[in-house]
């Protein structure tokens, strides 16, 4: 019967544990998420920004139609005069002109209100851009997130189900042997030094002939002659 062996055992998972436990889903995905979240923000600022500018300019656009109702209303009324036979050919006259200007007025507003209407456009293709950009991001950022929590609950999962194999290990172990395990750990982050060929894994050094023996034909327990670590012979490892 080999003792050492679970020892051998819960020693690497002791290891794998504790490089697990402070393990976290790596900073690379956490990068890219902190940058997604930037584009993110800077993109629902633009798109605010293009919807304020779009009700300023719609705001304008009902002003300059507003102006050209009244200038249009204008127009009638002194265009209604000039041929209600009230007025005298000079006066006449004059109100043609005014006319005339006034429908130069009404030409510019117009094509102001084309212009503002033309912005208008190219606002709402810009947003609807914009959108389309941010939506992808947006999705872009809910998968890594949630590849983030799932990196998050496997590592959580493995040091868990570790934790459960430690504790079963221990069970089976010599009470004894464990607390000089654990003497020996407060030592070495590694108190089982494995055999293979003559050498002991924890100091890399010759184990002696004697201490060989002793370990081939199970005699208790043996300890390394140079480090002092519990020996784990392993035959399968000698083969
Ligand atoms: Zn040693």
């Amino acid at each position: 019967m080999n003792y050492t062996r679970n020892l051998w055992q819960l020693q690497l998972l002791e290891k794998y544990h504790k490089s697990m436990s402070g393990k976290k889903p790596g900073n690379e995905i956490i990068q890219q998420l902190q940058q997604l979240k930037k584009e993110i923000e800077a993109g629902q600022m633009q798109l605010k920004e293009l919807k304020t500018h779009y009700q300023r300019i719609k705001e304008q656009s009902f002003e300059l139609e507003q102006k050209s109702k009244e200038t249009r209303g204008k127009c009638e009324q002194i265009n209604a005069k000039i041929y209600d036979g009230t007025l005298h050919v000079k006066e006449i006259q004059g109100c043609q002109q005014r006319v005339e200007r006034l429908k130069q007025d009404i030409s510019r507003l117009e094509d102001l209100e084309l212009e503002k209407m033309q912005i208008k456009e190219d606002i709402k293709k810009q947003w609807e851009s914009k959108k389309g950009t941010l939506e992808l991001l947006k999705t872009k950022y809910k998968e890594l997130h949630s590849r983030y929590l799932q990196e998050k609950e496997e590592i959580k999962e493995r040091t868990a189900e570790t934790a459960r194999k430690m504790e079963e290990l221990i069970q089976n172990v010599d009470k004894d042997l464990y607390k000089q395990y654990r003497q020996l750990k407060t030592k070495f982050p590694d108190p089982v030094g494995r055999v293979t060929k003559d050498a002991c894994s924890g100091c890399h050094l010759g184990i002696s002939f004697d201490k060989v023996k002793e370990l081939k034909y199970e005699k208790g327990l043996v300890y390394c002659n140079h480090c002092g670590r519990i020996l784990f012979w392993d035959p399968q490892m000698l083969d």
